[in-house]
């Protein structure tokens, strides 16, 4: 097997896993779907929303210096066109002459050897011309031209120019125009953050690989203002606060270091806005790729918010008596993308007993569910009930805990171990009989069991889900 159908066969085995115990549905698909759509299924929703929970507490929650704010996905136009998204937030796109498919230039380029970062549109054009590269289809291409990728509607029941607007193509400007808002209400000195969780959507031409390139996903945005006059104070928070983005990856999220990359982004391929880009890359199954970006959008965003609003978004020091424009540094993440960067991580393939199994190696952190709690025999109304009452009791503490009576101990195992479950527990005879009552632990990755005191259950568990 070459390594290209390895990981197509990695990525195609982890997909399905992900539609097969509901973490991951396509969009819309009793209808055949929607491309780059995805809709999440319970186990799906529960890994997100411990990413988001890891990240607000991270980021905003045990820090004094962010303020959370939730804005509107619709915005007026203007502010779209000030923040440049209207005149140039767009990809290079190429059409098949014959079946006028869509492609990304810079994909085709890539996937034909030729590296196209910093390239212009007409330079695509004149190098996919001059190799004659042809469509995946082997047809003739067209010539490459900028394609806008933000959604457009009408907001009200006229559809005329005046009532455009967009979904917006990202949260930060949500942030940029509640700038004065925070600043007159909170009072904050420099340097402070806004931090924001929400949904952003692009009109990608070539929605691919699973979750990582949908039109509708997920964004978790800091907008960090700092004073510009102290540079060297500047460069050292941009590099703090790419420390804090991989120590979210490994230490919260469990990641490997090795996996993540750091990349220090050329000048002609960084955004219009930013003076200074960082990725952080990401092995995936389908090759290294951006998982989160750091950009320091300097006063770009509110310096062309003051002029179209016409509304000061400066900032006054009391301690030098002097009134200047922030500068911003940005680190973006973006939620899909990690929660298919854990899953395909946590991906994992052994033999227990005589049995190959399938599992998913997830840092309890993410965990969508902590700890499964299963009777020895379903048709023992005795261990059934003691059973019962330790899933309650746990289930009040820890949340996501589960029950599971279904099929013989080893078939539940499975089950549990193709969603991740950290720990199972099962309460057996001695559980019932016995006067001080134990309960067997079964470990996940090694499948090693051991048997803990029921009274110590809970502290035993708090000690490993830590
Ligand atoms: P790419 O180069 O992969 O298109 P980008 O550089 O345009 O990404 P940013 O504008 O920096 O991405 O967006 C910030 C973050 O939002 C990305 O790091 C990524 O995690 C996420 N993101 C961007 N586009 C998509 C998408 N189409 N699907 C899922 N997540 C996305």
């Amino acid at each position: 097997m070459t390594n290209d159908t390895n990981r197509e066969s990695t990525m195609e085995k982890i997909i399905s896993l992900a539609k097969r115990r509901g973490f991951v549905f396509q969009g819309s698909e009793i209808y055949g779907g929607l491309a780059g759509t995805w809709d999440y299924g319970p186990l799906g929703v529960a890994l997100r929303n411990n990413i988001k929970a890891l990240w607000w507490k991270r980021f905003v929650d045990n820090r004094d210096d962010m303020y959370g704010v939730d804005a509107a996905i619709l915005m007026n136009q203007n502010v779209w066109k000030a923040s440049g998204h209207v005149g140039g937030f767009s990809d290079p796109l190429v059409e098949d002459q014959k079946t006028k498919k869509r492609y990304r230039a810079d994909h085709l380029l890539e996937e034909k050897g030729v590296d196209p970062k910093g390239m212009t549109p007409a330079q695509m054009d004149a190098l996919i011309k001059e190799k004659g590269i042809k469509s995946p289809d082997g047809n003739a291409l067209g010539d490459v031209r900028q394609f806008n990728m933000m959604f457009k509607t009408h907001v009200g029941a006229t559809e005329d120019d005046a009532s455009i607007s967009y979904l917006r193509p990202e949260t930060a400007q949500g942030m940029f125009v509640n700038f004065k808002n925070i600043i007159d209400t909170f009072h904050p000195t420099l340097p402070f953050g806004m931090a924001q969780i929400g949904k952003a959507f692009r009109n990608e031409i070539a929605p691919r690989d699973f979750t990582f390139r949908a039109r509708e996903f997920e964004q978790m945005e800091i907008e960090y203002f700092v004073d510009p006059r102290n540079e060297a104070e500047v460069t050292k928070t941009f590099d703090a606060l790419f420390d804090e983005q991989v120590a979210f990856l490994t230490r919260d999220l469990g990641l490997p270091a090795a996996k993540v990359h750091k990349l220090e982004v050329p000048a002609a391929d960084r955004a219009h806005y930013s003076k200074r880009s960082v990725d952080t890359e990401f092995d995936f199954p389908f090759g290294q790729k951006e998982l989160l970006g750091l950009a320091y959008r300097t006063d770009f965003d509110l310096k062309a918010h003051t002029t179209a609003s016409r509304v000061d978004l400066s900032y006054y020091d009391e301690a030098t008596k002097e009134r200047f424009v922030p500068h911003c540094i940005e680190p973006t993440f973006g939620v899909d993308r990690l929660a298919l960067a854990v899953l395909a991580d946590a991906y994992a393939e052994d033999t227990q007993g005589d049995e190959p199994r399938a599992f998913l190696k997830f840092s309890p952190s993410v965990a969508p569910i902590k700890v499964a709690v299963f009777p020895l025999l379903k048709n023992k109304p005795a261990l059934v009930e003691k059973a019962r009452e330790t899933f309650m009791a746990l289930k009040k503490e820890f949340g996501a805990v589960t029950f599971d009576d279904n099929g013989n101990i080893g078939k539940r195992y499975r089950r549990q171990d193709e969603i991740g479950t950290p720990f199972c527990v099962t309460v057996d005879f001695d559980t019932i009989e016995k006067p001080e009552a134990e309960v067997t632990v079964r470990h996940r990755d090694t499948g090693a069991q051991e048997r803990v005191a029921l009274s110590a259950l809970s502290e035993w568990l708090k000690a490993k889900l830590a």
